[in-house]
C-alpha cells in the first residue's frame, strides 16, 4: 500500500518513498520549501502567529531592520 502525503504549498501528492528520502519534508521539493520560507519572512503567516511564538528567523530579521533604522540620519 502506497501512502501519499500532500505538499502544503502546491498540493502535489508525494509518495512515502519520495518523502522518505526527501530533505524537504513536508514539502514536495526544495522550491516549495523556499516558497514556504518566503511566506514566513513576508509576514503572511505572522498574522496567525502570536508574536512571542515567531520563528527565530523573524526575530533576526527584525533585529536587522532595527539596525537599518538606527542608521538613518
Ligand atoms: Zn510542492
Amino acid at each position: 500500500m502506497i501512502q501519499l502525503m500532500t505538499c502544503p504549498i502546491c498540493n502535489k501528492a508525494v509518495s512515502a518513498v519520495e518523502a522518505a528520502r526527501s530533505e524537504t519534508l513536508p514539502f514536495c521539493s526544495r522550491r516549495c520549501q523556499q516558497i514556504d520560507f518566503f511566506r514566513w519572512t513576508d509576514g503572511r503567516y505572522a498574522i496567525e502567529t502570536p508574536l512571542d511564538e515567531r520563528p527565530e528567523i523573524l526575530e533576526q530579521l527584525a533585529e536587522q531592520e532595527g539596525e537599518f533604522d538606527d542608521d538613518g540620519d
